[in-house]
């Protein structure tokens, strides 16, 4: 069986399958379709690619059932109904909730070798943390994955160039083409389904998902390191590799992916500073967080360490829906592809989900729904702990809450927008400063325990205006729930 998201011949339960033998089963279940307010460029990424798979299996000699039910397990039945009780095999489940279907149904699963990381080796090192500090992952991935090492060494003689990267959008940048994928018979056909006009941003076989690599190492790898914090208005993806729904379905395998980067860094096509920090992302953050979700378990997602009960702001839902040009904005660029690169997903939109105090679960169903690249897995982690730090900074030790000068200095918008980032008080304010010091504020107590917040905490002491500042907070939450901010 082929998961919706394990989509790759040499891998996982397709590995070992043979067309003279093995039947292929792929279920695209109703429940899937419309269980949620999926996103549809979302839906149509992940339908087409699985159709487009399951010809590719046809193409490749084998019998393939691409079976169309109310629910997954009906569709499995459906099949074991037509060609009788046979033993089904998938890679491991890539969520608790996968799993547990998994194993109502007797599936027998294969290690999920779509990661770099067998589960028992992350748990292994995870047991051993104090706290789970990525970077001593990713300097143990580097040597036992023998990337970017001499030995146990690192070549250049560090581990991590930050320090030279986190520059602010340039100006009077040229940016590399794009590429955009023509969209096929089936994509049409998924796309008049699902009612839906689709982009030509989103591959959806291997071949497109290839192209997609083979783009960004050669027009984006170089520039990806020095500008991978930065947001600009006149490009909306920047050097970021926009690789991530291949990776998270199957169509490219991290494995291959890195090795292009280093292959790039070895011809001398790529500087080390943007290798490394394009490598951390994959065999770093992308492994760490994949561990981390299986480690932390199934309760972890339900995590309400704030206390934050506000309903979703109506500017998730809407980008019309406030003043504000930052949010609102990148709002419309998750409207327009699904897709926004990782700084806006924490410094905007968490960062405001945080600081207004929203429920971090419907905040998380919200972010699974919009995504191109969301599954369970890497949402829980990435939202649960990172971007609304509701695990009581079980994941990362400190809050990424932020006011308006971090916006200011790291991207564009502030030079659109009806308020002024330097302000905390008054009708021009920005939102973001105010509800920066307010958050603070209100959590006082809970963060004086952490050394972490010291200077944070020193700061809000030494504001002059907080009596000031509490009643403009109040004002502004009312009018971001009132769509009006
Ligand atoms: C609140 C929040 C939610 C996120 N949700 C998702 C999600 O649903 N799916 C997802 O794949 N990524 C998620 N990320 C991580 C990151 O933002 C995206 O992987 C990235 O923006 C995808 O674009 P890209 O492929 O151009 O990435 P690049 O910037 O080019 O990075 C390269 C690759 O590194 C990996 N990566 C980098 N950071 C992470 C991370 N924190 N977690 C997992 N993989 C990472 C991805 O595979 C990505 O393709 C989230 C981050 C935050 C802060
Ligand atoms: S001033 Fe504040 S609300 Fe406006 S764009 Fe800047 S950070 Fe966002």
């Amino acid at each position: 069986m082929a998961a919706f998201d394990h989509l790759n011949f040499d891998h996982g339960a397709m590995a070992a399958a043979n067309p003279q033998t093995d039947l292929v089963v792929l279920v695209e279940s109703k429940r899937m379709l419309t269980g949620r307010n999926w996103h549809k460029e979302r839906l149509f990424f992940m339908v087409s690619s699985a159709r487009h798979f399951a010809q590719a299996a046809r193409e490749r000699g084998f019998t393939v059932e691409y079976v169309q039910a109310p629910t997954t397990p009906d569709g499995i039945k459906s099949v074991w109904a037509k060609h009788g009780q046979l033993d089904t095999v998938a890679a491991e489940a890539s969520s608790f909730e996968q799993a547990r279907q998994f194993g109502a149904l007797g599936i027998k699963t294969v290690e999920n070798d779509l990661f770099l990381t067998p589960r028992q080796l992350f748990a292994g090192w995870a047991e051993k943390q104090k706290s789970f500090v990525m970077e001593n992952f990713y300097r143990l991935q580097r040597v036992r994955l023998g990337l970017l090492v001499e030995g146990d060494k690192p070549v250049e003689g560090r581990w991590n160039f930050d320090e030279d990267n986190r520059l602010p959008p340039p100006k009077n940048y040229v940016w590399p083409p794009r590429l955009l994928h023509e969209r096929d018979e089936i994509d049409l056909a998924v796309a008049a389904q699902l009612g839906h006009t689709a982009t030509d941003l989103w591959a959806t076989t291997r071949a497109g998902a290839l192209q997609a690599l083979n783009h960004f190492i050669e027009h984006n790898l170089a520039g990806f390191g020095p500008l991978e914090d930065a947001s600009t208005n006149d490009d909306w993806s920047l050097h970021h590799s926009l690789l991530s729904p291949y990776i998270n379905v199957g169509l490219l395998h991290p494995r291959e992916v890195v090795d292009a980067a280093v292959a790039a860094y070895d011809r001398g096509e790529a500087p080390i500073q943007s290798v490394e920090a394009f490598v951390r992302q994959i065999i770093g953050w992308r492994e760490y967080i994949n561990g981390m979700y299986w480690f932390l378990g199934e309760g972890y997602e339900q995590g309400n360490g704030l206390r934050a009960n506000r309903k979703l702001l109506p500017v998730f839902t809407d980008s019309s829906k406030s003043r504000m040009n930052c949010v609102s904005s990148v709002v419309s660029d998750v409207e327009k592809r699904a897709w926004v690169h990782h700084i806006p997903r924490l410094m905007i939109l968490s960062n405001l989900a945080l600081i207004t105090g929203v429920n971090p679960q419907e905040f998380l169903d919200w972010m699974r729904e919009n995504f191109i690249d969301a599954s369970q897995w890497v949402m829980v982690p990435n939202v649960i702990g990172m971007g609304v730090h509701a695990d009581g900074g079980r994941l990362m030790t400190k809050p990424y809450a932020a006011g308006g000068a971090y916006i200011n200095r790291m991207t564009q918008y502030c030079k659109g927008c009806a308020f002024d980032p330097k302000l905390r008080v008054g009708e021009n304010a920005c939102p973001f400063t105010t509800l920066y010091w307010d958050f603070l504020d209100r959590h006082r107590e809970a963060f004086a325990k952490n050394h972490r917040m010291g200077q944070q905490l020193m700061g809000l002491n030494r504001l002059s205006d907080l009596p000031e500042l509490r009643v403009r907070a109040a004002e502004v939450l009312e009018g971001l729930e009132k769509g009006l901010v």
